[in-house]
């Protein structure tokens, strides 16, 4: 594994947080993807990671994301700072798994009965305004 960034030769640091994957202080992951990106202190470049080191670190991170309390979160990105500065970013929108779920499961449940109201207002007017079913 690489310990200086790709695009400006800077260190890219260490941490202790994760004991399969020690380079980085700032780390981008996506589990849904397979990907792991060590992010560059110096030029905020994102240094995607080889194949065969990524895998259980991101399954750890994913764990370490989901074990902290204090986050934030958009649709697609996730943020979070552990002890000693070390910051994890979570790509992608898995909200059903990460124990986000209302994030998923309010709007459908809106969405749904949006069109079930559509669709039986639609039976309505049909039925009512027809001249051939009177
Ligand atoms: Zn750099």
């Amino acid at each position: 594994m690489y310990s200086a960034c790709l695009y400006c030769h800077g260190n890219l640091g260490r941490n202790e947080m994760l004991p399969n994957f020690e380079i980085g202080r700032r780390l981008a992951f996506d589990s849904k993807k397979g990907r792991l990106w060590v992010v560059c202190r110096h030029c905020a470049r994102w240094n995607l990671s080889p194949l065969e080191q990524r895998w259980e670190a991101i399954e750890e991170c994913e764990r370490q994301f989901r074990r902290t309390r204090i986050r934030v979160s958009t649709a697609n990105i996730g943020l979070v700072e552990l002890r000693s500065g070390f910051t994890l970013i979570r790509i992608g929108n898995n909200f059903l798994f990460s124990g986000e779920w209302w994030i998923v499961v309010f709007p459908g449940t809106a969405l749904a009965t949006l069109i079930l109201a559509v669709n039986l207002l639609g039976d309505w007017l049909r039925d009512a305004l027809n001249p051939k079913l009177r």
